[in-house]
C-alpha cells in the first residue's frame, strides 16, 4: 500500500490512506510536504498507560479519599449519574438542533429534563419558578442579583445597597458588588447568627436586599429568620438565600416557606455532580412570583398540546447569562440523582449531612474549640487556638492531615474565627471514616504537644514537601513534578 504522505515523514505512518482514495485535488502539493518527521515523543502504549496513571495517582479526590473542606461539599457522586449523562440521546445532543419541525423530535426529551427540573426545584425549595442557565454558584449569585436589580427598577425604586451578614461566603459581597451595589456589612452577634439590632440600624429604604447564606459559614442556622425577613420586606427589600449548600436542610424547610424571594443553588455540591478544579458546574435561580417576568433566556415553555420549546423573547427578561440550554449535563446528573433517592432519599441526606458534622464537633470539641458551642448543622467550624499557643497553627494540623491521606478542611475561614478550621464531612461518609478523621486529629493535637517538630515537616507523604507559598502563588512553576 502507497502512503500519501511516505515522503515527508520517512519511516513513519502517519497515515493509511491508499493513494487511491484520495480525490487528487486533496494531495498536497510537493512544496508543503514537510522535510523532516514530527518531533513527538515516541512511546509504547504501556509507557504511555504508566505515565498517565501514575500522574492520576497524584490527583486526590474523592473516590481515593476523604474530603472534608467546608463549604464545598466534596461528596461522592454515584456513577450512576455519570452513566445516564453518557446515553447517545443526551451526551451527543448538538445545541443548534432546530427546535420545531423534525429536530424537534430529537430535543424534547432535553426540554423535558430541564422543564421537569425546574419543577422538582421549585419543590424542594418552595419558589415559583426556575432558571437553569448560570454555569455555578457565583454565577447564579450574580444572576439573582440582576433580577433584584431589575425587579426595583421596573418598580421605578432607586435602591443602592445589599445588607451582607459577615458571616456570608466570600462571593455574596462580590456578586452584589460587581451587580453594581454598594455592601454594607452586618455583624454577627455572640451567637454566631445575625445581630438583629443591627440590621434593624442598617435598614432603610435604600436597601435592595439583604443576601445572607443560610446555614451561615460558622455552619449555623439563623435562628431569627422570620424576623429578619419580615423586617426586610417591611422596608420593601428583597431575601436572598445562598442555597449551595442546602444540604444541610434537604427535605426538612424551604426556603420559599421562609420568605425569601431569590435562591441559588449550586447543583455541583448538593446534587451529587462533580465539584472542583473550577467546574464544570450549575448554579440554578428560583424566584418568587413577582420576579419571574425578568429570568435569564432561554426559558422552557409547554405548547397547549403538551410540546416543549425554548423561549428567547420573553419581554422583561434580564437577557443571556450562558447559551444554549446552560450546563446540560451537569443538571442533567443532578436530576438523575433527584429521582434515584426520591422523597426519603433527599430527606435522609440532609439528616445524615448534619449528623455527620455534628459527630466530629462532639468529638472533638474538647481539644478544638468549637466557634460557637451548639449543636452544626452540615458543617462544623473548630478553632486550633489552643494549639496555637504551642506554636502550632491551624495551617501545620491542615498538612499534617495530607500525611494521613486526607484532605485539609478550609482553613482561616470564616474570617472571623482565629485560627478556623471548617469540616464538612457530608452524608456520605461511613463512621469508620469519621472516627479516623477524629482520631488524626486527636493524635496531631497530641503531636503538638510533644513534637511539634513533626507537625512544622508535614506532608511528608507528597512528592512536594512544604512549599513557600507566596511563591508558588506569585512564580507557579508546576513542572517541577
Ligand atoms: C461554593 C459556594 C458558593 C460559590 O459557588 P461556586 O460554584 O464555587 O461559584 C457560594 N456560596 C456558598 C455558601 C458556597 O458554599
Amino acid at each position: 500500500m502507497e502512503l500519501i504522505f511516505k515522503k515527508s515523514v520517512p519511516g513513519r505512518r502517519c497515515t493509511r490512506f491508499p493513494k487511491s482514495d484520495v480525490p487528487k485535488a486533496r494531495v498536497l502539493a510537493q512544496k508543503y510536504l514537510r522535510k523532516s518527521a514530527c518531533a513527538l515523543p515516541e512511546v509504547s502504549e504501556l509507557d504511555l498507560i504508566r505515565h498517565f496513571t501514575n500522574l492520576s495517582r497524584l490527583n486526590f479526590s474523592v473516590d481515593t479519599n476523604f474530603y472534608p473542606l467546608g463549604s464545598c461539599t466534596m461528596k461522592y457522586n454515584p456513577k450512576f449519574s455519570e452513566d445516564i449523562a453518557r446515553l447517545e440521546g443526551f451526551a451527543n445532543l448538538h445545541p443548534l438542533l432546530p427546535q420545531l419541525r423534525g429536530g424537534g423530535l430529537l430535543t424534547q426529551g432535553a426540554l423535558e429534563v430541564l422543564w421537569n427540573m425546574e419543577k422538582l426545584l421549585c419543590e424542594i425549595t418552595g419558589m415559583d419558578n426556575f432558571t437553569l442557565q448560570p454555569a455555578a454558584g457565583a454565577h447564579g449569585e450574580l444572576t439573582g442579583v440582576t433580577l433584584i436589580a431589575a425587579y426595583h427598577r421596573a418598580k421605578k425604586n432607586k435602591r443602592k445597597y445589599i445588607l451582607v451578614p459577615d458571616s456570608a461566603h466570600g462571593t455574596n459581597p462580590a456578586s452584589a458588588a460587581i451587580a453594581g451595589y454598594e455592601i454594607i456589612n452586618v455583624p454577627s452577634d455572640q451567637n454566631g447568627t445575625m445581630d438583629l439590632r443591627a440590621l434593624k440600624e442598617k435598614l432603610n429604604e435604600d436597601v435592595a436586599a439583604v443576601m445572607m447564606t443560610c446555614p451561615n459559614t460558622l455552619g449555623l442556622f439563623e435562628t431569627n429568620i422570620d424576623a429578619i425577613t419580615e423586617l426586610a420586606h417591611k422596608k420593601g427589600a428583597l431575601m436572598y438565600y445562598d442555597g449551595a449548600n442546602l444540604n444541610a436542610i434537604l427535605g426538612k424547610c424551604r426556603p420559599g416557606d421562609i420568605g425569601f424571594d431569590v435562591i441559588h443553588l449550586n447543583l455541583h455540591k448538593t446534587f451529587a455532580t462533580p465539584h472542583g478544579g473550577g467546574g464544570p458546574g450549575a448554579g440554578p435561580v428560583g424566584v418568587k412570583k413577582e420576579l419571574e417576568e425578568f429570568l435569564p433566556i432561554s426559558r422552557v415553555v409547554k405548547r397547549d398540546d403538551g410540546t416543549l420549546y425554548l423561549n428567547y423573547k420573553p419581554t422583561h427578561t434580564i437577557g443571556y447569562i450562558a447559551s444554549f440550554y446552560g450546563n446540560f449535563l451537569v443538571i442533567l446528573k443532578a436530576y438523575a440523582y433527584i429521582l434515584l433517592l426520591g422523597r426519603e432519599g433527599l430527606i435522609r441526606t440532609g439528616e445524615h449531612a448534619v449528623l455527620n458534622a455534628n459527630y466530629i464537633l462532639a468529638k472533638l470539641k474538647d481539644i478544638y474549640a468549637p466557634a460557637i458551642d451548639k449543636y452544626c448543622m452540615h458543617e462544623c467550624v473548630l478553632s486550633a487556638s489552643k494549639q496555637a499557643e504551642q506554636g502550632i497553627r491551624a495551617f501545620d494540623i491542615a498538612k499534617y492531615l495530607i500525611d494521613c491521606g486526607i484532605h485539609p478542611p478550609t482553613i482561616y475561614f470564616p474570617l472571623i474565627i482565629k485560627e478556623a478550621l471548617m469540616v464538612e464531612p457530608t452524608e456520605t461518609e461511613s463512621k469508620e471514616t469519621l472516627d479516623y478523621f477524629i482520631a488524626c486529629m486527636r493524635e496531631a493535637d497530641s503531636l503538638a504537644k510533644e513534637n511539634p517538630e513533626a507537625l512544622k515537616k508535614a506532608p511528608q507523604t507528597t512528592p512536594i514537601g512544604r512549599l513557600d507559598e507566596t511563591k508558588a502563588a506569585r512564580d507557579m512553576n508546576c513542572a517541577l513534578l
